[in-house]
């Protein structure tokens, strides 16, 4: 029973091929964790990393306390069950079980009662004087599970276990493993190319593609909030459907365009009021999403939200409890792919080939993803608030309610439109505002808060009990809009320094036995604009584990500071001053090294020539080349 911790996995093979891309994940101690992707994905090389069995090319990986990336897989304190349960024929299911026990030199007794006790638990006792061949597949695989729950490993790996049974077992055998898991209480990773059997087995799923993580989540979570278009499509049977189009926000509407119909569709801003304004322009591109259960056959009488558009009948399939029904928007060939809507039809009305339907689809409903990037416009935590504002002898007011602008920021009187992040909004300024709600996702709080009559949504890691609060907002992270211009802009909060690892000697003085001596001692750290800055143990030894010994210095790396961890120093990196930024309480100094500009934490003002130092704690390090977060 174990957590495990993967912090910034990365694999390379050494044929160049980036099978694993940034896996970062904290799996809990007692979780079914499904890593799901197509085939090709990296979800066997994550789990053969976690195993022992594929050296990992940088990152982290904890098995409960301990770093296991040089460990042996047989310290590893894990079991795996693999497709192919390859037991050995020659012996009886009782000795296949026991093998791995006598090889650890287990005593016999001690043995003896966990063959007893596994072979109990997975209801094959009667087996154990069989040989494999004369068992079923499943009966062979559940001999295989016992061979590793025997070890009572911390934690349980399967790969794709159930994939050379046949569709019946297969569901049997499912069920087994998730029985199992409750009755051992052990932290299971389990790999499958199979959505249903990810959304039937996993607490949390983790969706791959291309080596990259796409989203980790409960499976309810993933059905309903999918992160990208990738996600929504690979979950869930019959897979969603796509329509292309455009939103643009109308005053207190959204009119939705379909690239497939003529239909232009009037809704509610507060439908879709968590979408990325970037999204709302009436020019991006995006992909409309429905699920079946949200589109349905329109009743002359349709409520508000729901859109009616005319499409044509392909064929139906069905189910004995419901009927699915494929339909192409009118006017479209059946091949454009991306005017096919399936529609879940409980009614049994009599509907055929070629017919014209009206279809409502339930906007509430919709899943929106930009054509670009894929990635939801609509995302659950909302990454703004996008409103109307006007800024005006150094206030900046929307909702009717003014903020203070610091002096940081200089900005003539203007209307425009406001983008504040949801993580820009702080608790404990000076404007009241009254909770109306508020949700956690995924270890965040979401709250919608009312100002002055109007909503926003602000973030918050803690709980927050009152009715009211008093909210101010970070100045450094907003932007203002007035005529396709931006007349505020975020500054950037994290600082970067190209640099390369380097080693160096040094002497210190030392005192032994009373006296004085020189020590010659080994240093290692960083090289930025000529500049050394020693490394950390745990920096140094990352850096080797991703890198090896020989690329260690010849590698071209990124170090990164957060702008309230880099701060003036009597020694450091050389820069110049070109001016103070006052936000609030907070002082940052805007500085130059070269063409590069920086910001720096400070608490008094300077001008000119100043030095200036990354805390070394609190750096990450990126190398270039590859791209791959060593730190
Ligand atoms: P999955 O388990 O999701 O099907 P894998 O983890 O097996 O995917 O593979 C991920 C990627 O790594 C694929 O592109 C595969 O071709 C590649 N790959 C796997 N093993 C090796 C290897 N030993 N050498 C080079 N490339 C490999």
């Amino acid at each position: 029973m174990a957590d495990v911790s993967l912090k910034h996995i990365y694999k390379v093979y050494s044929n160049g091929t980036k099978a694993v891309n940034d896996f970062n994940m904290e799996i809990e101690d007692k979780e079914f964790i499904v890593f799901v992707g197509p085939s090709g994905c990296g979800k066997s090389t994550t789990l053969r990393m976690i195993a022992g069995l594929e050296d990992i090319s940088a990152g982290e990986l904890k098995i409960g306390d301990t770093i296991v990336n040089d460990m042996e897989p047989k310290d590893r304190d894990i079991a795996m069950v693999f497709q192919n349960y390859a037991l050995y024929p020659h012996m009886t299911v009782y000795e296949n079980i026991a093998f791995g026990l006598r090889l650890r030199k287990l005593p016999k007794d001690e043995i003896h009662s966990r063959v007893i006790e596994a072979a109990e638990i997975l209801g094959i006792t009667d087996y154990l004087g069989k040989k494999p061949k004369e068992m079923s597949g499943g009966q062979r695989q559940r001999v295989a599970l016992g061979r590793a729950i025997v070890r009572e490993p911390k934690v349980m790996l399967l790969d794709e276990p159930l994939s050379n049974l046949d569709a019946k077992l297969r569901t049997q055998m499912r069920a087994e493993i998730a029985k199992l898991h409750k009755k051992l209480g052990t932290t299971f990773i389990y790999v499958t190319h199979d959505q249903v059997e990810a959304m039937t087995m996993g607490t949390r799923i983790v969706v791959m593609k291309n080596g990259y993580v796409q989203q980790i989540d409960t499976p309810k979570n993933l059905y309903n909030y999918p992160a990208n278009k990738f996600v929504a499509g690979f979950i869930g049977t019959p897979q969603m459907s796509f329509f292309e189009g455009t939103l643009k926000k109308d005053g207190e509407y959204v009119i939705i365009k379909f690239d497939c119909s003529d239909a232009d569709i009037k809704v509610p801003y507060s439908l879709l009021y968590k979408a990325k304004p970037s999204s709302l322009d009436g020019k991006t591109k995006v992909y409309i999403g429905f699920r079946a259960e949200d589109v349905s056959l329109a009743e002359s009488n349709s409520e508000n939200n729901l859109a009616v558009i005319n499409a044509v009948v392909s064929h139906r399939e069905e189910l004995g409890n419901e009927t699915l029904i494929y339909a192409y928007l009118c006017g479209f060939q059946e091949e454009a792919g991306s005017s096919r809507i399936i529609i879940k039809d409980n009614c049994g009305k009599e509907i055929n080939s070629g017919d014209i339907i009206k279809v409502a689809l339930d906007i509430g409903k919709a899943h929106l993803f930009d054509k670009e990037t894929e990635n939801s416009v609509l995302p659950r935590v909302p990454e703004y608030n996008y409103l109307d504002c006007q800024i005006k002898d150094g206030k900046l007011i929307f909702h009717g309610t003014a903020f203070e602008i610091p002096s940081a920021i200089k900005c003539a009187n203007t209307n425009g439109e406001l983008l504040l992040p949801s993580n820009a909004v702080t608790f404990g300024g000076k404007i009241k505002a009254e909770i109306v709600s508020c949700e956690e996702i995924n270890g965040i709080n979401l709250f919608s808060l009312a100002v002055n009559g109007g909503r926003l949504f602000a973030l918050s890691h803690e709980k927050i009990e009152r009715n009211t609060v008093n909210i101010g907002i970070d100045f450094k992270k907003i932007t203002v809009i007035a005529d396709g211009e931006n007349v505020i802009a975020p500054i950037n909060e994290v600082n970067s320094f190209n640099c390369t690892f380097v080693k160096r000697k040094t002497k210190r003085r030392i005192e032994q036995n009373g006296k004085v001596k020189n020590k010659k001692t080994i240093e290692f750290g960083f090289l930025t604009e000529d500049v050394f800055f020693s490394a950390s143990d745990d920096a140094v030894q990352k850096i080797f584990s991703a890198l090896g010994v020989k690329k260690a210095y010849v590698s071209t790396l990124k170090m990164e500071c957060g702008i309230h961890d880099t701060v003036v120093s009597d020694t450091g990196i050389p820069a110049k001053v070109e001016s103070v930024l006052e936000y609030g309480e907070d002082k940052f100094l805007k500085c130059k090294i070269g063409d590069n500009t920086v910001y720096v934490k400070t608490d008094r003002e300077y001008d000119g020539d100043i030095f200036i130092a990354p805390d070394m704690d609190k750096i990450g390090v990126v190398e270039k080349e590859r791209e791959i977060k060593i730190i």
